[in-house]
């Protein structure tokens, strides 16, 4: 079976940095399909000799400010369903919102493993906030910067052993 990571999450919370991120560094060939599949765009990626495919779903929802639950679920249905792996990202700037909360309890009754990436570990200091995230009840939180890069290592090291 194909080893397929889907990044989901609220907009802004930086899916898009972190799957550019996954493809680039690992020299990987980028294969945009939008149009076709609602605007999830699909890449390529390898982590120490693993090969997987990254799902980022976010296109179809941005720009909307209001974000419905049937969208929300809709986009974690089709990722969870694709999904060998889903990284449900939140950001440590903003810290937990109603939308997260919402997302998480979709999440929860998923039968794929839910990781729960929280975005924009810029610095050390910054990583501590991730503490509140674990009232989603979905486990461990793992904090990375998908903009420096880190924290991006442990997190694929935890994604790989699933495959
Ligand atoms: P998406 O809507 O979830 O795909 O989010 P984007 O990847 O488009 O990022 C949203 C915003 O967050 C952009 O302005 C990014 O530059 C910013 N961003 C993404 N990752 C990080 C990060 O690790 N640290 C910081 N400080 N900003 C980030
Ligand atoms: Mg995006």
């Amino acid at each position: 079976m194909a080893n397929i990571v889907a990044i989901v999450g609220r907009p802004n919370v930086g899916k898009s940095t972190l799957f550019n991120r996954l493809i680039e560094s690992r020299k990987a060939i980028m294969d945009d399909v939008s149009g076709v599949t609602r605007d999830r765009h699909y890449g390529y990626a390898e982590w120490t000799g693993k090969f997987f495919t990254v799902i980022d779903t976010g296109g179809y929802v941005v720009g909307s400010e209001d974000i419905f639950e049937g969208a929300i679920r809709e986009q974690v249905e089709i990722a969870i369903e694709e999904a060998s792996v889903v990284l449900f990202m939140v950001d440590l700037n903003t810290g937990l919102t109603d939308l997260d909360k919402d997302f998480a309890s979709v999440m929860r009754r998923s039968k794929k493993p839910v990781l729960v990436v929280a975005n924009k570990a810029d610095t050390h200091e910054k990583a501590m906030a991730m503490h509140e995230f674990y009232a989603l009840g979905l486990g461990e939180i793992y904090p990375v910067s998908s903009q420096n890069g880190s924290g991006t290592g442990d997190l694929l090291d935890e994604v790989v052993k699933h495959f």
